[in-house]
């Protein structure tokens, strides 16, 4: 079945050329004019019909969302809003909806809130319809970036045995027959069959895995999904959500933040090069949206103004002391505005880091070299402890904060030498037996190297301008929502 799609369609001259489109109608006016849209671009094209050709039969079917196929000329409009009509020879109806019923339909102006309730159907929408294709587009970016730089795309397991981060948010795999499943002698339910014999999980990184691949590749990264057992409902956490994760030998600390700053700055530039329609829709939308709230509440740059100012400016780096200090010296702490606490030797929360962004340095930043003690067992130690301040050593970590988000990326230089990493590894109880396939990067040509996570889901959120995560993933999973 041969069709023009409409992005196509709309970028050719209309001299009369005879064209085939298929979608669904967005409106239909004064039974004559047909908008149908078919998902290629938010622009609609618009079907002449002629008129007293179709029966009232026919025009009744021609409701909002009815899917068309519709053959005819495409000829420079007469009306203003668009510089082409397509004037119908023959048109046929796929598929009939009744306006009535259709979800869309039933609200004016239908909420984000709303349609995350039909997430089914909100891809129909201008603003998923952009959204979703910005996605696309920065998915494919990712892998072209990396391919560019002849990194290795490797596939890191999904269910695994290894806890990556330690932190105890996993969803447990289980072959267990729930009606009856093995038991302890304490008639406890014995986990340890859980997989075949073997207690595994959903992955919550593929950093470990990929650390196998850096080691011998030289250079990998990995772009699959990460499952977190998150029970907590932010605009920014997901239970399953994406995540690059590129790991390179030889890198330190300084190589590993200057890539994840190319990498986020090449990012933005393809979707602007490549999807400025959408992200014109996209910001146009913003600040529409932006101009219910009061004053002090708007951003200061519109969605493109910020993107090129990203794209076109360096990163501010400080460390994580620096940032502590800077955050007990600001006036948000001196009255109180904050709602965690800020002190040296616990993490920053999003109010710090948005803080730092926002209306500290306005722009990204990345804070590097945070407390061993608030981080994985794998980061490498700076080894400076400081016993007159009562501070233990820092790790060469890193995270990059965005604005209107926080953290972004989390990455660092890992420890690569054997004996302090088991030294670290048996000070936080995590037995050397279990990771005995990792320690062997270690023990057979151990070399420095460094690698990130970067959350995709939040870079959409960063490049689309959306503000909650549920609006930036297909199907999103949270407490509460997993239904398709
Ligand atoms: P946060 O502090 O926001 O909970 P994290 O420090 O737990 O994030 P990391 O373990 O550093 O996250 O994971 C690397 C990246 O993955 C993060 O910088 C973020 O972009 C993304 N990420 C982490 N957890 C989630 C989640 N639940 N939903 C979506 N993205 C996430
Ligand atoms: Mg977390
Ligand atoms: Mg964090
Ligand atoms: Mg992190």
């Amino acid at each position: 079945n041969k069709r023009t799609k409409i992005k196509d369609l709309l970028v050719q001259e209309p001299t009369g050329q005879e064209v085939t489109v298929m979608g669904w109608v967005r409106s239909f006016r004064n039974n004559q004019f047909m908008a149908v849209n078919d998902g290629s671009t938010n622009n609609n094209v618009q079907v002449v019909l002629e008129l007293g050709k179709l029966d009232d039969e026919t025009l009744k079917r021609i409701t909002s969302s009815a899917s068309v196929k519709v053959t005819g000329k495409a000829i420079a409009s007469l009306g203003k809003g668009q510089k082409m009509d397509l004037v119908a020879d023959t048109l046929e109806i796929l598929g009939d909806s009744d306006p009535m019923k259709y979800p869309l339909q039933l609200k004016n102006k239908p909420t984000l809130e709303y349609l995350r309730e039909i997430a089914h159907l909100r891809f129909r929408t201008n603003t998923f319809g952009a959204v979703f294709r910005v996605r696309h587009a920065l998915a494919f970016a990712i892998h072209k970036f990396f391919n560019d730089k002849g990194f290795v795309y490797l596939h890191t397991p999904i269910i695994t045995a290894s806890d990556a981060e330690g932190a105890g948010e996993m969803f447990r795999v289980s072959t267990l027959p729930l009606d009856n499943p093995p038991k302890n002698d304490d008639g406890s339910i014995n986990f340890r069959e859980d997989f075949f014999g073997k207690t595994t999980n959903l992955t919550v990184s593929g950093q470990l895995e990929g650390e196998l691949g850096a080691t011998a590749f030289g250079e990998i990264y990995t772009f699959g999904p990460t499952f977190r057992a998150e029970n907590s409902n932010t605009a920014r956490h997901l239970a399953e959500f994406w995540m690059i994760e590129p790991e390179v030998a030889f890198n330190d600390l300084e190589d590993n933040a200057n890539l994840a700053e190319e990498f986020i700055k090449y990012l933005i530039r393809y979707a602007m090069e490549n999807n400025r329609d959408d992200l014109d829709f996209l910001a146009q939308r913003l600040a529409e949206e932006e101009k219910q709230l009061p004053q002090d509440k708007r951003s200061e740059m519109g969605l493109i103004e910020k993107l090129e100012f990203v794209m076109n400016n360096d990163f501010e780096r400080v460390t994580y002391t620096e940032a502590i200090d800077i955050l007990l010296q600001s006036p948000a702490y001196k009255k109180k505005k904050f709602a965690y606490e800020v002190k040296w030797g616990i993490d920053m929360q999003s109010e710090h880091e948005r803080y730092l962004v926002e209306k500290h340095f306005k722009k990204p930043v990345i804070v590097t070299n945070y407390p061993a003690a608030i981080k994985a067992f794998y980061m490498r130690s700076n080894d400076d402890a400081n016993p007159e301040l009562g501070r233990g050593p820092t790790v060469a970590a890193m995270d990059i904060l965005a604005p209107g988000i926080g953290e972004i990326v989390g990455g660092s230089q890992r420890e690569e030498r054997y004996d302090r990493l088991l030294e670290r590894m048996s000070e936080m109880h995590i037995p050397a037996e279990e990771l005995w396939w990792y320690l062997d990067t270690r023990r057979f040509g151990t070399v420095p190297h460094a690698g990130f996570g970067l959350g995709f889901e939040r870079m959409v959120l960063f490049v689309t301008g959306m503000t909650n995560i549920r609006d930036v993933i297909a199907f999103p999973r949270t407490p509460g929502s997993a239904e398709f």
